[in-house]
């Protein structure tokens, strides 16, 4: 593996170890299951070079079979994208089969925190959409309301409070984590938009293991 990207697997590890202190400190109002896929789902799916990079060397891990799904899914997804006349095109990611992650050790920096409450570049707190479908922090929203309760917080009775962490992808993909882990993120788009690069396009670094049709 390029040197570019074990620096960029070394952030990847230390930002890891911080999400998943936050996830167990929040343990009480966090309801992710294997099985539920809602924020892999019906989104963009933000992911900057190296991001789209890293993903496709666990795509290259693959067996043929499921390779060939996740090509499917990605010509399928171009299609609709194609005759879709709304400004934000929305689909379910191409590397999600019968709701698992078929990547999982290699899914991008959204996919790791999606689930917490975070701060905004606005400065202002957000709860994850599926806090309005019961799931996270939905043990703590309060009636109707888009605010967390203090009240209903009081009356679980848990010591650790519902928090919002610095963990936006904004911030999370800030050029100074560049400087101290020695890569560069690259350009951002969504995932699905890496598909419609023309092969010169990419650096030859970067393999798509998977047949993508000239739209
Ligand atoms: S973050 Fe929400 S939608 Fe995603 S797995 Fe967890 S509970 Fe499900
Ligand atoms: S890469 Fe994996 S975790 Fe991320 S959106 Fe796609 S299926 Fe979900």
């Amino acid at each position: 593996m390029d040197k570019v990207l074990e620096n960029y697997q070394v952030y990847l590890a230390v930002i890891e170890q911080k999400i998943n202190k936050f996830f167990d400190d929040q343990k009480p109002y966090i309801f992710c299951d294997k099985g539920c896929a809602k924020c892999c789902q019906n989104a963009e799916f933000p992911f900057t070079k190296i991001e789209f990079y890293y993903l496709m060397e666990g795509a290259c891990k693959l067996s043929q079979a499921t390779k060939q799904i996740i090509s499917d899914n990605i010509t399928r997804i171009l299609k609709e994208k194609k005759s879709c006349r709304k400004k934000d095109f929305l689909y379910t990611c191409p590397f999600l089969i019968d709701n698992v992650c078929s990547v999982y050790q290699y899914r991008g920096i959204v996919c790791r925190t999606f689930g917490l409450m975070y701060t905004g570049k606005d400065g202002r707190v957000k709860v994850p959409f599926c806090c309005y479908r019961g799931l996270n922090y939905s043990n703590v929203l309060e009636d109707g309301g888009t605010q967390i309760s203090r009240e209903k917080f009081e009356k679980l009775g848990y010591d650790k409070e519902p928090v919002a962490y610095n963990i936006g992808y904004d911030f999370l993909t800030d050029s100074d984590f560049e400087n101290g882990f020695h890569f560069k993120f690259g350009e951002k788009k969504p995932l699905i938009e890496w598909f419609m690069m023309q092969d010169a396009e990419l650096s030859e670094s970067v393999k798509i293991p998977f047949t993508i049709p000239k739209m």
